[in-house]
């Protein structure tokens, strides 16, 4: 499936780039362990208009918005 230009735009963003309107929070956030710098928090996206899926990630070591492609 084609990806939005929505998402196409999101997955350029950085780690405090909202998600765009059509991304709907899928779970809870995962929040792993440790104080600020060192923990950090997931949160995964599903796009109601494409379906693509993005996980988003506070870790400095990962990409912010990471796009599952199928
Ligand atoms: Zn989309």
């Amino acid at each position: 499936m084609k990806i939005c230009e929505l998402c196409a735009a999101q997955s350029k963003k950085t780690h405090n780039g909202k998600p765009h309107e059509d991304l709907m929070e899928m779970d809870a956030p995962r929040i792993f362990g440790g104080k600020p710098p060192r923990g950090f928090t997931e949160q995964d996206y599903k796009c109601l208009s494409c379906e693509s899926r993005f996980t988003w990630s506070t870790s400095r070591t990962d990409l912010a918005w990471t796009l599952w492609r199928r």
